[in-house]
């Protein structure tokens, strides 16, 4: 019992039942409310019920709610039901909230047989219970029959199937609701957004004429989770320009779009928002990671470590976590195992994610042994089992360095059935190792796991081509078409004068961008063929003749965003890129190339990782 509470709760004056209740009433922790809890036994108090109704009202919200429960159960020995009967809301929520399913039933019989059932306030309760311990089938029945259903019974429906994941009832409610409120298209957006609709989460958004923050915040992120970061920022600029102001979610929302897009100029923007507007005080937890993982998502590692430094002494894994997968994208892993190093001396305690990160970082940087290390200390120092994730990460770290019996092995003997990832790993590393045999296998275990992915037909028709079975590649072809399996086109975007430019592949004739930006790249190419280009024509999937070829591969996206950035920006300044799908290697050597012959720094970004091109060299050291 600390002092605190005894200086804030005068006990001395809580003598009698009236200033019982009303030192009850001030409670704010559940020390305090076990303080009085004992006092009231104490001096006997127990006799009067209405110190024992707000003793269980008290106790129902704080944070061991079942001793309310107990404490009404006891209370009915003493008092008459009468007495006590505007307890049942407050013993209710105590029921839900300790998932005491059996005593929740008992009171909810209590309720139906007499006229508590009329009152929408407890019967309320009683469907807020239901779904509060998960029974979501009897909450419905029982709101079914309920005599008379206001706004909140209905929208303690709507949330109670929206928190069980049951999207088309919760759409089924919000339907057939007479009225609605904000909280119940707020909830509806939320729950759209989550469960992949964002379309119909747009409907909902669209049509009301009053917005509040959780409105603006929960389209906004409903666009990100669906993968439409652009439109997520476009909303996220409209909501400031309406004069609302972010809450921490929005911003961890806009955070994670801008990171996705890799915008660093709106990603700094919002730090500085954050910084003037104080939103740190607020929750700074969650921004905090957010902003570490959009300057590393974004190219900024140096940036990104200035946040870690500025707020990892507040011990929260999360930022942790969100530096050492920061340090895995760009390549970093000896720097990614030092942050483990000083967490561990913090004595902090990691996760799964920490690992995740880490062994990522150690196969991004080819350490063998240090990855087996960790996966080891993972589970047998912390005690994690690992996820299927962890295992990818050691058969790829396997399977690059070529030792793919070992990588094979680690499958068969995992407890986990392999999924489609683990097979494009296999996939990946016996084309790297010229194992086609190996190749065609993982390709069709891939392909029978996930019949749409365009990637894994592509690779295995890469594997006929390179030897040459130009039937074969036809058969892969006609069975996407068949299928109407569609390949992802290739996309760059780069980031000149404040906007963005996008590249497709193959399409680069028909931009506005002009002549320009073609007549460089063919400056550039025929200026590195005289330093001995040769463009590897084995990333072309298409069988075409060897001229065509070539031009399909110099109309690689990355290819035209870095002609147009040699282009537009000035000698100093260093290129970013950001590609949606995997680098080839052909675009691999031309960045390399180029890095060297035009004095630039690049630095792309592809769906895995980061490249940073320098004097020739990238910091992946030809292993992605
Ligand atoms: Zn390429
Ligand atoms: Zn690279």
């Amino acid at each position: 019992m600390s002092s605190t509470c005894v200086s804030s709760l005068p006990l001395s004056v809580a003598t009698n039942p009236k200033s019982t209740t009303l030192a009850l009433e001030k409670c704010t922790t559940l020390s305090q409310v076990r303080q009085l809890h004992a006092h009231i036994i104490k001096t006997n108090l127990t006799t009067h019920a209405s110190c024992v109704a707000k003793l269980i009202h008290a106790l129902s919200r704080s944070c061991n709610p079942y001793d309310a429960v107990s404490v009404y159960a006891h209370a009915l020995s003493c008092f008459q039901l009468k007495e006590i009967v505007f307890c049942v809301p407050s013993v209710l929520r105590a029921c839900g909230r300790s998932s005491a399913f059996e005593e929740g039933k008992q009171i909810m019989g209590f309720v139906v047989k007499t006229q508590l059932w009329c009152d929408p306030f407890v019967a309320n309760s009683v469907v807020r219970m239901c779904l509060e311990v998960g029974v979501v089938e009897l909450a419905r029945s029982v709101f079914d029959k309920m005599p008379v259903r206001d706004l909140i019974s209905w929208n303690s429906l709507l949330t109670g199937y929206l928190r069980a994941g049951e999207i088309d009832m919760a759409r089924e409610v919000f339907e057939k609701m007479p009225q609605r409120d904000l909280v119940s298209c707020n909830a509806m957006i939320d729950g759209y957004g989550k469960h992949g609709e964002c379309e119909l989460a747009e409907e909902v958004f669209k049509v009301l004429s009053v917005r509040d923050v959780v409105t603006w915040t929960s389209m906004i992120s409903a666009f990100v989770l669906n993968r439409r970061p652009r439109e997520g920022l476009c909303l996220f600029r409209e909501m400031l320009s309406e004069g609302v102001q972010p809450d921490a979610p929005a911003i961890v929302s806009v955070l994670s779009a801008i990171a996705d897009l890799g915008f660093v100029e709106e990603g700094k923007w919002i730090h500085n928002y954050v910084l003037t507007n104080k939103i740190r005080h607020q929750s700074f937890s969650f921004i905090g990671s957010a902003l570490i993982n959009m300057y590393a998502k974004c190219g900024q590692i140096e940036n990104a470590y200035h946040v870690f430094r500025s707020v990892s002494q507040r011990g929260n894994v999360g930022d942790w976590n969100s530096m050492i997968s920061g340090l895995s994208l760009h390549g970093l892993g000896h720097e990614a195992i030092e942050v483990f190093l000083e967490l561990e001396r913090a004595k902090l305690v990691p996760d799964d994610v920490t690992f995740l990160g880490l062994l990522s970082a150690c196969n991004h940087e080819g350490l063998m042994d240090e990855g087996q290390f960790y996966f080891e200390t993972m589970q047998l120092k912390y005690k994690i089992v690992p996820k299927i994730q962890h295992y990818g990460c050691i058969i790829d770290l396997l399977g690059r360095a070529g030792q793919l019996d070992e990588a094979l092995g680690v499958i068969r003997d995992m407890p986990l059935e392999p999924d489609v990832l683990i097979w494009k790993t296999i996939l990946s590393a016996s084309m790297k190792h010229n194992n086609f045999v190996m190749g065609r296998k993982a390709a069709l275990r891939a392909i029978d796991l996930a019949p749409q992915d365009s990637s894994c037909y592509v690779l295995l028709s890469n594997i006929y081509a390179k030897q040459g079975r130009w039937d074969d590649v036809t058969k892969v072809r006609s069975m996407m078409r068949n299928r109407g399996v569609r390949k992802i086109p290739g996309c760059s975007s780069i980031f000149v004068d404040g906007k963005v430019h996008e590249f497709l592949v193959g399409k680069a004739m028909d931009l506005g961008h002009n002549q320009n930006v073609m007549f460089k790249l063919e400056e550039v190419v025929s200026r590195l063929k005289l330093e001995g280009y040769e463009p590897d024509l084995n990333q072309v999937f298409l069988d075409f003749e060897s001229d065509e070829k070539e031009s399909q591969l110099v109309l690689h996206s990355e290819k035209v965003a870095l002609a147009f950035g040699l282009l537009s920006l000035p000698q100093g300044l260093p290129i970013h890129i950001v590609k949606n799908l995997r680098i080839c290697c052909d675009c691999h050597t031309f960045m390399q190339l180029v890095s060297k012959i035009y004095k630039r720094r690049i630095v792309v970004r592809d769906q895995n990782r980061f490249h940073h091109f320098d004097k020739g060299c990238c910091s992946c050291r030809n292993h992605w």
